[in-house]
């Protein structure tokens, strides 16, 4: 078979890479997504829960796992279905801050200044259909930290969806549809199904991109237990944070070690496959729901027919924060069977400017790899979310909250530190990126400010691995501005 353009992997950036190169009219792009394609919102197929805006759901997962900072092994959730994570994440939509994208352009990666990205986010707001809670959407729970942090002398603004956003709270902007999780294949595959020039191949799995006289020309792909190759003029790898640079070792693209552990031929030295691999690392204060609480959210969901348990967001800034704010702080709810009242609230801090890095590291021929985060090894990190659980600790107490909070449940030990206890008890926000960065390959880069892996002919990457270090804010739209940004650069 042979085909214009290969897509590999159909997730957030993948589906809008495809959906922007087929509705231009000119050439045949074939989609290869791992997970299945349930086709459009209304077709009948998509389990309830990947709809379902109201939780995250995790039956579509690719099992990643990895150390946390103390060793224990955590799970990194990833979506192996058509929209990949925006299939199965919390549909809350920010911006971030122009200095970040700013100080890409400043660098070299010229198309990339917030001025340059404007356009972009502007046409992935429409696309994924992003738009506003009004208060009454809001369930209890977040209408009172939005009261709490107001209180706290965080300003409400309505500014997540502004590249000039400062400290401040609101509901999130979301990209949810009568209660329906607007994942990108529905803003950027749906329209041009039935082009003509796009063909979606879901439970296909690329194995690596054939590389021949340095040039990309095909893709081995594993598709209903055979494997084939798909002949092509130019492939578009947009498989993830972790699954990208996976697939570039596997087709010889690495540092000689990595290509050698997964017993490929090695074809280019590039020593960032893989490296500067980064997270928002969380650390959360977590307490019983109050009796009270657990009443009001039953008359919401009694009176509004759903319970959204992640609503309101907090831009905050620690001592240290380079910017405006590195702090996010986003409340939710959840069912939890030992808790008294069978709810627990959770209040999570997220850095947005970690200065950890880690890698992924290779597992062997067969293995998936293991993405090893360094969470927390930065100190200015540690500080910097100890700053945030402070003020998330005076945001409980506050009369707003306090109401809703029953005993917290997860103190430090007797004689244990901030330190020791936010290594024992972290998580992350799922925001992990980097692993294939833009920029100049002597400094880690893996390919140029158009996606073009460096060393190789008509190879691009789009998707949350290209970016040098993360926007501060949740990626899932600045990863749909990258798909936009990446797919105009192709001519
Ligand atoms: C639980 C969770 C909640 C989140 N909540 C939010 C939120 O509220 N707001 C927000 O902004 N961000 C959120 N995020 C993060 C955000 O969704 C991601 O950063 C973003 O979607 C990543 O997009 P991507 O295109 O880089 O990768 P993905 O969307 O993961 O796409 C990669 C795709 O490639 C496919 N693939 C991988 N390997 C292969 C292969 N070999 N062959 C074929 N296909 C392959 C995968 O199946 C997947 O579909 C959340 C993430 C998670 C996991």
């Amino acid at each position: 078979m042979n085909v214009d353009v290969i897509v590999i992997g159909g997730g957030t950036a993948g589906s809008v890479v495809a959906g922007r190169l087929a509705e231009r009219g000119d050439r045949r792009v074939l989609l290869i997504e791992a997970g299945p394609d349930y086709g459009s919102p209304t077709s009948g197929r998509w389990p309830a829960e990947l709809l379902d805006a109201s939780t995250l759901p995790t039956t579509h997962d690719w099992g990643y796992r990895g150390p946390a900072a103390d060793g224990r092994v955590i799970p990194f959730e990833r979506a192996r279905v058509l929209g990949g994570c925006s299939t199965h994440n919390g549909c809350a939509q920010s911006w971030g801050w122009s200095g970040d994208y700013d100080r890409w352009a400043v660098s070299g990666l010229s198309g990339w200044s917030a001025a340059d990205l404007r356009p972009h986010f502007a046409a992935a707001r429409e696309r994924m259909r992003v738009r506003r809670y009004s208060d009454e959407e809001v369930q209890p729970l977040q209408l009172a930290f939005v009261a709490a942090c107001e209180a706290e002398g965080i300003p409400r603004r309505a500014d997540l969806d502004d590249l000039d956003g400062a400290v401040g709270v609101d509901v999130s902007p979301v990209n949810v549809v009568d209660g329906v999780r607007w994942n990108a294949s529905f803003g950027y595959l749906d329209p041009v199904r039935l082009s003509g020039h796009l063909e979606v191949w879901g439970n296909a799995v690329a194995q690596r991109v054939v590389i021949e006289g340095g040039r990309a020309t095909g893709v081995i792909v594993e598709r209903f237990g055979e494997t084939s190759i798909v002949w092509c003029s130019e492939v578009v790898v947009c498989a993830g944070a972790y699954a990208t640079p996976e697939l570039l070792v596997r087709s010889g693209i690495g540092s000689a070690d990595d290509v050698a552990a997964v017993g490929a031929d090695h074809l280019v030295e590039l020593a960032g496959v893989g490296a500067n691999l980064h997270d928002h690392p969380a650390v959360t204060l977590e307490f019983d729901a109050s009796a009270l609480l657990v009443a009001e959210l039953d008359a919401f969901r009694a009176e509004h027919g759903w319970l959204p348990e992640e609503q309101a967001l907090a831009k905050i800034a620690s001592a240290t924060a380079s910017g405006p704010y590195d702090l996010h702080v986003y409340p939710w709810v959840e069912p939890r069977p030992d808790s008294p009242t069978g709810w627990s609230v959770v209040m999570p801090v997220g850095l947005l400017t970690p200065r950890s890095r880690g890698r992924l590291v290779m597992n062997g021929t067969a293995a998936p790899a293991t993405p090893d985060h360094r969470y927390l090894e930065s100190s200015v990190d540690r500080s910097a979310l100890a700053d945030g659980l402070e003020v998330a600790a005076r945001l409980c107490l506050s009369s707003e909250l306090a109401l809703f909070l029953g005993e917290r449940t997860n103190s430090p030990a007797d004689g244990e530190s901030i330190d020791q206890w936010m290594r024992r008890t972290h998580s992350h926000y799922w925001h992990p990126a980097g692993t294939a960065k833009m920029g100049d390959p002597g400094e880690g880069g893996v390919c140029d400010e158009d996606g073009r892996v460096h060393g190789v002919e008509a190879l691009r990457i789009a998707d949350a691995s290209i970016f040098p270090e993360l926007p501060r804010s949740t990626p899932a739209l600045p990863v749909v501005v990258a798909g936009e940004r990446i797919a105009a650069s192709i001519p």
